[in-house]
């Protein structure tokens, strides 16, 4: 069965440091990505981006490398028709609207128990409706009890990976992890299994690249399930992924390179 959908993380997998998409690992410029997407779209192979960006800013993005949808803020929220249909995932969240207002007092709880330890993930969270990008090193365990303690019991810290740089403001963290504060029940794994109902595809019609766990998540809903080389060389506890059985590929390349080889070994595959 070919694979017809391709959801990809985007930052650190689709896109090159800083965020640019025309930069190999090694921010030298190159069309490994854009050529990707180009021979996607000639063959028929969607290319859904699945991210915990903010929904305004996946927009401008999508619309220059043509996606016709996308899954934003970590699952919050699913986009169809180039921006038009718009899904929300509130999971847990008991309240009505978008939990942003909620979330904005649960994160206070958050900065005031862990000084010099977490942080806003600055200037990411404008505009965000559902979740909340926060940047440090905590044990999560112990920050979800605090939530509970302060009444976010339907709130969940996601580890979203290691953030390659060291925040001065970070005193005393060695390596920093970007970390997703979003209502229990929304995750990436859980906007794969909707988007992949709402399109009735198999789950061997389904791939997925991306360079943290969260991503390697949405195996379960996935035939083939591919880790960029930069993910597992930036985060060692991601080790795991070598052993056989894994369920996952690790591409030779990193950032795009790798998203270009998935596209690739997938077309070639057909
Ligand atoms: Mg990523």
């Amino acid at each position: 069965m070919a694979v017809r959908v391709l959801y990809t993380d985007v930052d650190g997998t689709l896109v090159g440091p800083l965020g640019n998409l025309l930069w190999d690992s090694h921010r030298t410029p190159t069309l490994a990505a854009a050529d990707a997407l180009v021979r996607a779209a000639r063959e028929g192979l969607e290319v859904v981006a699945l991210t915990g960006r903010a929904r305004a800013g996946m927009f401008e993005f999508a619309r220059v490398l043509g996606l016709e949808s996308w899954i934003c803020e970590l699952g919050g929220i699913r986009v169809y028709d180039r921006g038009a249909t718009v899904v929300h995932e509130h999971g847990a969240f008991p309240g009505t609207g978008v939990p942003t207002a909620e979330l904005h007092r649960a994160v206070e709880v958050l900065l005031g128990a862990y000084p010099g330890q977490l942080e806003e993930h600055s200037p990411w969270n404008a505009s965000r409706e559902s979740s909340f990008l926060l940047r440090g090193d905590v044990d999560r365990e112990d920050a979800e009890a605090r939530l509970a303690a302060a009444g976010f019991g339907w709130a969940t810290l996601c580890d979203n990976g290691v953030i390659p740089h060291r925040y001065e403001t970070l005193t005393a963290v060695e390596l920093t992890r970007a970390y997703h504060l979003l209502p229990r029940g929304v995750s990436k794994v859980g906007g794969v299994a909707s988007d992949r109902a709402q399109r009735g595809l198999e789950r061997e019609e389904c791939a997925m690249v991306g360079d943290a766990a969260a991503d390697l998540e949405v195996s379960s809903e996935v035939g083939r399930c591919f880790l960029v080389r930069n993910g597992l060389d930036k985060d060692p506890s991601l080790q795991w992924v070598l052993e056989a059985g894994s369920g996952v590929e690790v591409t030779k390349s990193g950032h795009g390179e790798g998203f270009a080889e998935v596209v690739h070994r997938l077309l070639d595959e057909r």
